[in-house]
């Protein structure tokens, strides 16, 4: 059986209505972001908080967990800025109180999400895993460190993990089922097709002054199946043990701005969008875009959705929505 915690919130769901066609899977959740109606039916639901040891606890005396895969994070960069508290606590604190419970129970497969916030404002157009870390808020402070201990337990005790650092997550599952949706929306995608929906009356663009070809921020956006996929290979390569302990970036490796974004939005919907340019938002860099090839080479990862494919996907699922 695989613990999935987080498995309620956009990623871990999507990851979750794969995994349980091959696994037994435990979901444990404390539905503060995340949507119950989002998780499998056929996983088995635990409504509680991932710096509860008791539940926890309890989750590894009852089932026979075999690895566990860590979605449950506050990911929200602005909010880390004035919230660092709640980051530290949430995505620092409580992730120790997983591994302790973990090394105590003696399970030794973590799989770890972590994020393109890693690297701050890299020095490279095209990033790879030897690319300095320097991360620029608490959010991604706070996953840096994570990495960091999760590098020092596994040199200290029997402890294997897989690091994915995501960059752009986007799109919905190929039914449209699920899709990406949080409260308050912050990210790019949702606000623009929310917006072409006809939810809020204009999209912000926030800074049209970098240095990229037009001025607006450039990101890897990466579907999130191919996500999942890249998870389920991770998990493949811990429990064959091919694989003890690596770090890998996922990411499509090639980078949209925000116009174009907008631009291709505006393509697939046949609407038209609504734009004002305004400030700088605190915190993000101009430019991110992953190398992928540790992951392709290592563990034949794949990345099989362009821009359109996620767009249209996302599109598909924003429409099925009472908004
Ligand atoms: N962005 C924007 N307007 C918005 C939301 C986002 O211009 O309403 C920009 C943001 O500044 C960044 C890019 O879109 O350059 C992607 O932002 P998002 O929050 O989706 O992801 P991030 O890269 O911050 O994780």
């Amino acid at each position: 059986m695989i613990l999935i915690v987080g498995g309620a919130g956009y990623i871990g769901s999507h990851l979750v209505k794969e995994l349980v066609k091959r696994e037994e899977v435990i979901v444990l959740d404390n539905l503060s972001t995340g949507h119950l109606e989002a998780v499998d039916k056929e996983a088995l639901f635990v409504k509680g908080s991932l710096g509860d040891a008791d539940i926890l606890d309890s989750i590894f005396t009852r089932f026979p967990i075999k690895a566990v895969m860590h979605f449950a994070a506050n990911s929200l960069v602005g909010e880390s800025v004035v919230n660092p508290q709640k980051y530290y606590i949430n995505n620092v604190a409580s992730t120790l109180s997983l591994l302790s419970i973990m090394l105590k129970h003696n399970v030794n497969k973590f799989i770890f999400s972590s994020t393109a916030a890693v690297y701050g404002i890299p020095g490279e157009d095209l990033i790879n895993e030897s690319t300095a870390t320097n991360p620029i808020t608490p959010y991604g402070k706070s996953k840096l460190m994570m990495e960091q201990i999760l590098a020092d337990y596994s040199r200290a005790y029997d402890l294997h993990y897989v690091i994915l650092r995501y960059f752009n997550a986007a799109g919905a599952c190929e039914t449209a089922e699920i899709g990406e949706s949080h409260q308050p929306e912050t990210h790019l995608i949702p606000i623009v097709l929310q917006h072409l929906l006809g939810m809020n009356e204009r999209i912000t663009i926030f800074g049209d002054n970098y240095n990229t070809t037009d001025g607006t921020c450039i990101r890897d956006y990466i579907h999130v199946s191919d996500l999942v996929d890249a998870h389920l290979l991770a998990l493949d390569s811990l429990l064959n043990e091919k694989n003890k302990s690596a770090t890998y970036n996922v990411g499509n490796g090639i980078g949209f701005s925000v116009k174009e974004v907008i631009e291709t939005s505006e393509a697939i919907t046949g609407r038209t969008a609504n734009l004002v340019i305004e400030d700088r938002r605190e915190g993000d860099p101009a430019c991110l875009v992953a190398s992928s090839e540790k992951i392709m080479k290592e563990l034949g990862w794949q990345p099989r959705k362009n821009l359109e494919h996620i767009l249209e996907s996302a599109w598909r699922w924003h429409r099925n929505q009472n908004y």
